[in-house]
């Protein structure tokens, strides 16, 4: 057998990649129900899940907090035919019953909820855990970040059928110590908790839910977190894969859990990080 080139490998692997950006996978999300909330540009998450739901057959309505946000969100969510473009910022019950309201009026159900909503005091995302963690950091933290996935699941539930599916965004920072990320972990590590407590009782509907554990992604919210920048060059050297993700990344997963593909799958936090989470002590040297 003759030895492989390298340059072939290269050759193939941008083939590859080049392929899977192109790729569909047959209508995945056909006649699917996605409320997409988080969208706050074109680098956010939420985007990349939409468009991929999108591709995939879904119809979407689009949820953002509050008229600054509308500006952005509006175009965007019309490009993908978007049923209905609602005002709902997730602190406020009145908005999530408003949002519930609004939906019934475009359809008589909801197979998917996306929660990829994420926010914390900046004050609170730079400095000792100890200091700048302020009871009213604490509380605005939990509350949009963490609580909004119950508020929302509880809102939207009598419109899910079994079948239906939540999914939301989470972090590393949950499980291990970031500097920096600090109430923002706290509030992930409630969020992921609070996905297991959902999936078992509402499992009894036939609805499932689950978390993405991302890596980082130069974003409108990782912006808000000091070192953010120093912090992504360095991951990409010590994932296993030597490289940072893409928000593609967690669209392909949210595709899987939110098809029937994950049909069997709740309760979980998938991690998309090239392998971050399995990373000890990366070198010895
Ligand atoms: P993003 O800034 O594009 O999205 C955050 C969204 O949260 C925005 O659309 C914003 O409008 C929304 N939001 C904030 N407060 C809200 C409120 N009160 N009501 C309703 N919506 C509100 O950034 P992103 O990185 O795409 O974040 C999406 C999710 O992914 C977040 O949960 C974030 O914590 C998580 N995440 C991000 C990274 C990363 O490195 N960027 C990694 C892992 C997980």
């Amino acid at each position: 057998m003759s030895p492989i080139d390298p340059k072939d490998v290269e050759v193939t692997r941008a083939r590859m990649e080049a392929d899977d950006v192109r790729a569909s996978y047959g209508g995945l999300m056909r006649g699917k129900r996605a409320v997409i909330t988080g969208v706050a540009n074109d680098r956010s998450i939420a985007w990349a899940i939409a468009q991929a739901f999108h591709a995939e057959g879904a119809e979407l309505v689009f949820t953002y907090p509050g008229e600054a946000m509308e500006r952005r969100v509006r175009p965007l969510a019309e490009s993908l035919g978007a049923k209905a473009i609602l005002d709902c910022d997730v602190a406020k019950d009145d908005d999530i019953d408003r949002a519930v309201a609004d939906v019934r009026k475009v359809w008589d159900r909801v197979d998917v909820l996306v929660h990829s909503i994420g926010y914390a005091p900046r004050e609170a995302l730079a400095g000792r855990f100890a200091d700048v963690t302020t009871r009213e950091a604490w509380r605005v933290a939990m509350d949009v970040s963490a609580y909004s996935l119950v508020g929302l699941a509880r809102a939207f539930k009598p419109l899910m059928r079994p079948g239906a599916s939540i999914v939301s965004l989470s972090y590393y920072g949950a499980e291990k110590v970031v500097r920096n990320y600090n109430v923002m972990g706290v509030a992930k590590a409630a969020l992921e908790c609070s996905t297991r407590y959902l999936a078992d009782d509402l499992g009894a509907d036939g609805i499932r839910v689950n978390c993405i554990s991302a890596g980082p992604l130069k974003t409108l919210a990782a912006a808000g977190i000091k070192g953010m920048r120093d912090m992504l060059s360095e991951n990409a050297e010590r994932t296993p894969l030597r490289r940072n993700i893409e928000q593609e990344d967690c669209a392909r997963a949210a595709l899987y859990l939110c098809s029937d593909l994950g049909k069997n799958v709740t309760g979980e936090v998938l991690h998309v990080d090239a392998g971050q989470n399995i990373v000890g002590v990366v070198s010895m040297g």
